[in-house]
């Protein structure tokens, strides 16, 4: 993805940040000496950002790199924050720890990764059949989403803040047929999250890996099915040559929001135009990611079904009807704390309005259009 480079909107902001920034540097940011959060001193200030996805990988690893530009480019180079990706310097499931120990001062993946220790995580990344892009971002930003969120992190040190949104992801790559429910049972896929959880409860085995192993565990058998993304991410990674079947809808994830963390201590070190900065960079990094996917999503799907001949199917509306009844169910046993359930509850209802004005609003859009 071609990144434009970061300039005009907030002028006034970068020019004065950098005549700040830069007492008692040279005449480039780089002239600074290096040295930890000192904020005003005339320092750079240098964060180590680590992410979940590949280098520099479609969407995911470039929305990573395109949030840690938008820092170094609005704080006029008062900030150097680098990325890097998985394996680099942590395994992409260690991210929130490297981060929660202040290793890194910031890492950018995707909150159902951390299911394992905090089981409402999943919550404000992906919920089956819960809140689209539009309406995960409403709910977080202007909802009470990211109050809850932040409270559920606080005890790590860390700040969540949204910084990327896949829209409806597909249901994912198959080398079996789906046509009932019972072609799931003993299906091995990968498939993270809450998404996981019904997949379980469906009869399926979900595998949680991250996506540098879901090509080889697919092509090798070593699992029976696969979702990763939609068609831009799944057509670079080459998921077509591992796999027969390519299913819709999404399901599991219909509106991924992606996350930035940020370690509290390193926040609070830093002046508070630069905390604003780093705040309203993940923003711009979340509406962003959401453009490119939607910019780009369908030509992808046009290149996997004429050029790779991929088998394109939706899946049977009895077998999502089912998953929908399993997911509802399932969302209450996440439940294991007031807060949790706190978290459950502020989703729901936000849900459920949401679900009753898109009704009238973007679903009677699509009808009419269509
Ligand atoms: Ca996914």
């Amino acid at each position: 993805m071609k990144r434009r480079k970061f300039v005009g909107a907030i002028g006034a902001l970068g020019a004065g940040a950098t005549v700040a920034g830069l007492t008692g540097c040279g005449s480039k940011p780089t002239d600074c000496a290096t040295a930890g959060a000192e904020g005003f001193s005339g320092k750079k200030i240098k964060w180590t950002m680590v992410t979940t996805w590949p280098k520099n990988f479609a969407g995911l690893g470039e929305g990573a790199e395109y949030l840690a530009q938008l820092i170094n480019e609005m704080s006029g180079g008062r900030m150097q924050v680098k990325v890097y990706g998985s394996g680099e310097l942590v395994p992409a499931l260690q991210v929130f720890e490297s981060v929660a120990s202040g290793a890194a001062q910031m890492g950018h993946g995707a909150s159902y990764y951390w299911k394992g220790k905090l089981s409402m995580a999943p919550f404000f990344a992906a919920v089956p059949f819960g809140l689209n892009a539009q309406e995960m971002n409403g709910w977080l930003l202007h909802g009470g989403g990211i109050e809850l969120w932040r409270e559920l992190y606080e005890r790590f040190n860390l700040i969540p803040e949204p910084a990327g949104n896949t829209g409806v992801q597909m249901a994912g790559w198959f080398n079996k047929e789906i046509n009932s429910l019972a072609d799931i049972k003993g299906l091995k896929m990968r498939i993270p999250g809450l998404g996981g959880e019904v997949w379980k409860r469906a009869g399926g085995i979900p595998v949680l890996m991250p996506g540098s192993e879901v090509f080889t565990s697919l092509e090798t058998g070593a699992i029976d099915a696969a979702e990763w993304v939609g068609p831009y991410n799944d057509l670079a990674f080459g998921l077509f040559k591992a796999a027969k079947f390519y299913y819709y809808p999404g399901w599991h994830e219909p509106g991924t929001t992606l996350e930035a963390l940020i370690n509290k201590k390193a926040y609070e070190a830093l002046p508070e135009d630069l905390q604003q900065i780093v705040t309203q960079a993940c923003r711009t990094a979340n509406a962003d990611m959401l453009a490119d996917f939607t910019a780009k999503n369908n030509d992808a799907l046009n290149t996997l079904v004429t050029k790779h001949k991929v088998d394109l199917r939706k899946l049977p509306d009895d077998v999502l009807q089912e998953l929908a009844t399993i997911s509802e169910n399932m969302l209450q046993e996440q439940v294991k704390t007031d807060l949790d359930q706190r978290i459950l509850d502020s989703f729901k209802s936000f849900r459920d309005q949401a679900r009753e004005w898109h009704k009238v609003s973007e679903q009677s859009y699509y009808s009419a259009r269509s």
